[in-house]
């Protein structure tokens, strides 16, 4: 454990209570309480980059490694599928403590970290985060030293090949590189609302990610004309840029903050305050990133849609009522139960449209799956990304279901491929909610699996390739 100095806090109740090191919702008062609870050391670390990443994150990789419980290795999915004790938070915080010795750089390090989807399941399973400020001084924070490892690599000039291929193209096209029936350009963006009618800028403005936007156009097709029928009233965004998110996730900070600078800056000038997201990415790029970008600048209220739906399921705005006769799980994004413990709204959609049976697994379960389609990992590493989703898919044909819901576009691609092989359809909570209101979504569903479905598809752009039998 990180020796303390008992005497640099008379009282020493600020250790009773929960804080994170570096978060913004620490109390005022613990602000600088990281920087003392363990004893200062000389960190000899020539490299300035490297000397800076050390300094701000030894004391919560030395409460990991101090501690060394591997609580987390059952939960990881990349642990699951490869028993890979070098790709596991355990390592990810020793290496940091090497990093400090000078018995590693980062170079020798780099690739172990495109290892993690980032998503979050280590740090809800570790004893330190339970147990902060009772008797751990720092939360386990490992996504955010992926992140930070991610970022030094790149300051360092150390690549990862597909990384920076994706994020140069993402540079230069102002959206990820996604393949799909719409060409990713800035002309292109709005392309999935052809028909739809709806205003440009506005107070309140849907963001629609990249994946969603121009590959499975169903998603935010179906979110618009649900809001339509409820008579909720929002527009499009003047000028959307990807939201930045996956370029920081890869290690790539300016280019995100220049994306999330000019995302800002559009809101501003079509006079925005408020911005619905559908995309679990974009939701933790909008209330993580962007608030530490720019502070209290960033004053836009950031709405996730799958909540918005709820809220107007519960006013009794939509009234689900076209049966959808199928056997479903919910798979829950990481992003949103685990990351951001946003998992009651979605099963209460679920749980109102008629016809469905819901087999839901319990909560505690939910913390190990993972679709592997996060943190870039499917980028730099395909087949790993898929092995993951696999894992996903044997844990819901155990329960007996026909059909996965998810709520993260992102996820379905390489859930649904998974899913072809148990014939288990990969189905979208959007579109599901908005078949069963009796709306034809119309759009491209991509090569998203769906053999059971009357509905949502309406054809539209997609041919039939998505095997949904239209
Ligand atoms: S991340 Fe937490 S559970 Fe895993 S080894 Fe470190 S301290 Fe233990
Ligand atoms: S964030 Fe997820 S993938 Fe990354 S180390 Fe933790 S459990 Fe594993």
């Amino acid at each position: 454990m990180t020796p303390i100095d008992p005497d640099a806090h008379p009282g020493g109740d600020a250790l009773t209570r929960p804080f994170t090191p570096g978060m913004t919702a620490n109390e005022p008062g613990l602000a600088a309480y990281p920087e003392s609870v363990a004893v200062p050391v000389d960190i000899e670390i020539v490299d300035r980059e490297t000397r800076e990443f050390v300094e701000e994150w030894r004391n919560a990789s030395y409460n990991c490694y101090s501690s060394g419980h591997k609580f987390c290795r059952e939960v990881c999915p990349v642990m699951q599928v490869t028993r890979n004790e070098s790709w596991t938070p355990t390592a990810f915080h020793a290496n940091v403590v090497a990093l400090e010795r000078g018995e590693l750089e980062v170079a020798d390090i780099a690739a172990d970290y495109v290892n993690c989807t980032q998503c979050g399941a280590c740090e809800l399973r570790c004893p330190n985060t339970l147990f902060t400020g009772d008797f751990y001084r720092f939360r386990t924070r490992t996504v955010d030293v992926v992140k930070a490892v991610r970022a030094l690599a790149v300051d360092k000039g150390v690549h990862q090949p597909g990384w920076r291929s994706w994020n140069a193209r993402t540079d230069e096209r102002t959206h990820e590189p996604v393949l799909g029936d719409v060409e990713v350009s800035q002309d292109d963006v709005r392309d999935w609302a052809d028909g739809l009618e709806l205003p440009v800028g506005g107070e309140t403005v849907l963001f629609v990610d990249c994946e969603a936007a121009f590959y499975r156009t169903s998603v935010p097709r179906a979110v618009a004309q649900i809001l339509q029928r409820a008579g909720y009233e929002f527009g499009l965004m003047g000028e959307q840029w990807c939201c930045g998110g996956p370029a920081a996730e890869m290690g790539y900070v300016e280019q995100a903050q220049r994306f999330a600078r000019h995302n800002l800056d559009n809101w501003r000038s079509t006079g925005t305050r408020r911005v619905l997201v559908l995309d679990p990415h974009d939701y933790i790029s909008f209330t993580e990133d962007y608030p530490k970008y720019f502070g209290e600048e960033f004053d836009i209220e950031v709405v996730l849609v799958v909540e918005l739906l709820a809220e107007l399921l519960r006013d009794g705005r939509i009234t689900p009522s076209v049966p959808v006769p199928r056997t479903i799980t919910y798979h829950d994004p990481c992003r949103l139960n685990k990351r951001k413990g946003i998992w009651q709204e979605p099963r209460e959609i679920l749980r109102a449209i008629p016809g469905l049976t819901f087999n839901d697994v319990d909560r505690v379960t939910q913390w190990s799956f993972c679709s592997g389609g996060g943190g870039g990992l499917p980028v730099e590493k395909p087949e790993l990304a898929a092995a993951i989703s696999d894992t996903r898919l044997d844990a819901a044909a155990t329960l007996g279901v026909d059909t996965l819901v998810s709520a993260c576009p992102w996820s379905e691609r390489p859930l649904a491929a998974a899913g072809d092989a148990r014939d288990i359809d990969v189905v979208d909570i959007h579109e599901l909610l908005a078949e069963s209101l009796g709306i034809t979504v119309g759009g491209s569903r991509g090569e998203v699996g769906d053999r059971r479905s009357g509905g949502g598809c309406g054809g539209g752009s997609c041919g039939g390739a998505g095997g949904c039998g239209s």
